[in-house]
């Protein structure tokens, strides 16, 4: 822990760039400081004991310095010029007390330049500069005069300013090279992001795609499967049909006629149930055109009572006779309704309570189908519409998803009421807009709008 007082001449730490110049700073000055005990102790004359003493005191502050460093602190990082005063009083002294104005000690000015020049800006080296002028110019003024007095100043004066001038630019130099490094690599970072979130949209897309395409398979293979079997059941139906017409011409007594009557009843009613189920496989159309809501939800529950456990149901239907008609694709909407009453009937049981309603509702009409059933868990209702999700044995996980895709490709939007061990509604709501549109250009265009159309 560095002392408060001591803390608040650094910042909390440095750059990555100011702790590497400062690194190089701490070195230098310790280099600086074995060089100088040895030209005191080894070179020529001078103060030995003024300068041992100065040197001291140097290390004093390159370990304070040091100190700051070990703890990614920069010593006065906000007041370089206090630095660069007290080392030119530093080397000013040490040049006193060794041979004045031409003591190798002189030469420490440019190695103060240079840590100054990498870890701050020009303005401040040049002032630094001023600095050692001046504490080289107080020693001038404290020599004895000599022939060479005058040609050593100016010679390392100007060796000062050249120093200066040098260090600077080059420091500018990695300054800026470090400034484009760190822009480039912001917008490294910034692209890899736009690329994570690119990569993680098309696999959201693909795997949405390979949904639908696996939905669809599922559809035509149940579609074929269908329609083998109304085929194969439905030519000895006919001969059947045609034996009991015959049989019916031949004046039967009333007993056979009764029981005649009542074969053909359940006769039409397999051909009605063949008739629904190859509609329903017959190739899903993609044609949009004016759906009547009616329509769609008769042949929906049509076929879904024909599914596992639909007769044990009780389902029923309520839809308003002046509803306003729809534009859509009809095979699509049937499959929605499909769909829901599908999933309703999985989540009832015996008896179980199914309500299939349609209203208008301003520019709209929303569609709801409601059940009694095992409800829906909260902590998964965020994923119901998702892909592959499903909590059931057999499921696909498609159904809902499937239902989002054609609701919002019709410009609706289908959202889920739900309570566990209550029941569930899913309410569709589609825009009736369109199909007003639609009635009014066909008046104004006599009957020749919607190319290719069925209107029912
Ligand atoms: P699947 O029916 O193949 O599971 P769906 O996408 O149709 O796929 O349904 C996803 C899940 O939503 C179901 O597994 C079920 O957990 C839940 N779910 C859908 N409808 C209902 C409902 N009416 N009541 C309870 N849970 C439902």
């Amino acid at each position: 822990m560095l002392h408060p007082l001591l803390s608040t001449l650094a910042p909390p730490t440095g750059s990555r760039l100011e702790l590497a110049a400062e690194a190089i700073a701490v070195k230098i000055r310790w280099v600086g400081l074995v060089v100088g005990f040895l030209l005191a102790n080894f070179g020529p004359a001078g103060n030995l004991l003024a300068l041992n003493v100065i040197l001291v005191l140097g290390i004093g502050f390159t370990a304070i310095n040091t100190a700051f460093f070990w703890r990614n602190r920069v010593f006065l990082r906000d007041h370089p010029l206090i630095i660069s005063a007290m080392e030119a009083l530093f080397i000013g002294l040490l040049c006193y007390y060794e041979t004045g104005l031409d003591s190798p000690f002189r030469f420490y000015y440019l190695l103060s330049l240079i840590c100054c020049a990498i870890r701050y800006s020009p303005r401040i080296t040049f002032v630094t500069c001023g600095l050692d002028t001046f504490s080289y110019g107080t020693l001038y003024a404290f020599a004895d005069a000599q022939p060479n007095t005058i040609p050593v100043f100016l010679l390392t004066v100007v060796l000062l300013i050249w120093a200066t001038w040098a260090a600077s630019a080059m420091a500018r130099l990695l300054k800026r090279t470090e400034e484009e490094l760190r822009n480039l690599n912001l917008a490294l970072t910034e692209n890899q992001g736009q690329l994570e979130t690119r990569i993680t949209e098309r696999t959201r897309e693909l795997e949405e795609s390979q949904a639908q395409v696996l939905h669809q398979e599922k559809m035509a293979a149940f579609g074929l499967l269908a329609a083998g079997i109304a085929h194969e059941v439905g030519n000895p139906l006919t001969s059947i049909s045609n034996v009991v017409q015959m049989l019916e011409r031949r004046d039967p007594d009333e007993y056979t006629r009764t029981k005649l009557a009542l074969v053909t009843g359940q006769l039409v009613r397999i051909q009605n149930t063949l008739r629904e189920l190859v509609t329903f496989s017959r190739p899903a159309s993609d044609i949009r055109g004016k759906v009547s809501t009616g329509d769609v939800i008769e042949e929906a529950l049509g076929i879904a009572k024909y599914y596992k456990g639909g007769k044990n149901r009780n389902i029923v239907a309520r839809i308003p006779d002046d509803l306003p008609a729809l534009v859509g694709v009809r095979d699509q909407l049937v499959q929605v309704i499909f769909n829901l009453v599908l999933n309703a009937i999985d989540a009832t049981g015996k008896g179980g309570s199914i309500v299939v309603q349609a209203e208008r509702q301003g520019n709209h009409v929303e569609w709801s189908v409601a059940d009694d059933g095992l409800g829906i868990d909260p902590a998964v209702q965020p994923r119901l519409f998702r892909p592959y999700f499903t909590t059931k044995k057999q499921g696909t996980g498609l159904g809902l998803f499937v239902i989002r895709n054609i609701v919002e490709a019709h410009g609706g939007s289908v959202r889920v009421e739900s309570q566990l061990g209550q029941g569930t509604t899913f309410r569709v709501l589609l825009p009736v807009k369109n199909a007003e549109l639609a009635s009014a250009e066909r008046g104004n265009r006599s009957g020749t709008i919607l190319e290719g159309t069925e209107i029912r």
